[in-house]
């Protein structure tokens, strides 16, 4: 483990982050983010090259906009944060291997897809398709144990969630489905179940501590792509310690 490495990957992480969250806000409102550079949703004035340092602007503008005053989500400072820290962490789980690519790719996926479902309840097919070709070229230069589980993964994600969806009527939707037939192919069969236990579990618990303190209201539906990623980040890196822990006691 060197410390400039892992400095570098939180640097890294913070500047990427800064840029998914330019992609997820825009994907869905179907504007081409390259073509012009980044503006304040808000008063639509141009943001100026030294405001755009990840996470350290934000609070040198006390989260508003330098023009309008605007108050500036603080989804944008948490994905750049949280994208750092996370490529920082794969780099001490991992350390410099193929798979790390794996990880920044999943990390970047999710950094995205967490922007556009919290802003927009969506979960884009672009971002989807355009994820799927780097995770099938992924699992064939570092491929799962046995070599077909992701193929598995994705079948039963989808049969999963094609029953999930049948039964539960409006919970998750088919943006999800795809979703985690993506995610099957990163995580394998097993992946696949724990990733689907803990999104459960961890999304049914916040929405009721959110209902509970009235942060929530009863019908107001959720994005509940945050709690996939979420139980999908926690299964790539600590699922085969827990599966491993859950077949030692009980079986
Ligand atoms: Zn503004």
């Amino acid at each position: 483990m060197s410390i400039y490495l892992l400095l570098y990957f939180l640097i890294l992480g913070n500047v990427l982050g800064s840029f998914y969250n330019v992609i997820g806000m825009r994907v869905p409102e179907k504007k081409m983010f390259h073509s012009e550079r980044s503006c304040c949703p808000s008063c639509q004035h141009r943001i100026k090259a030294y405001d755009l340092i990840p996470v350290v602007s934000y609070m040198v503008l006390g989260g508003k906009c330098r023009h309008c005053q605007q108050k500036i989500s603080w989804l944008y400072p948490f994905t750049e944060l949280v994208t750092g820290l996370l490529f920082g962490y794969s780099y001490l789980v991992i350390g410099l291997q193929w798979e790390l690519i794996t990880a920044f790719v999943l990390i970047s996926m999710a950094a995205i897809l967490f922007v556009t479902d919290m802003r927009f309840m969506l979960i884009p097919n672009k971002i989807l398709m355009f994820f799927l070709p780097l995770f099938l070229i992924l699992r064939i230069i570092t491929p799962l144990e046995p070599w077909w589980d992701p193929i598995v993964g994705s079948v039963l994600a989808f049969v999963l969630l094609f029953f999930v969806i049948l039964f539960s009527r409006g919970g998750m939707g088919g943006g999800d489905l795809k979703l985690f037939v993506l995610l099957g192919m990163v995580l394998g069969w097993k992946g696949v179940l724990l990733t689907f236990f803990l999104s459960t579990i961890i999304g049914a618990a916040i929405s009721l501590l959110l209902l509970s303190a009235k942060i929530l209201k009863r019908k107001q539906a959720i994005p509940f792509g945050p709690y996939i990623l979420l139980g999908a980040l926690i299964t790539y890196f600590h699922g085969d310690a827990m599966l491993g822990w859950y077949t030692d006691s009980f079986f």
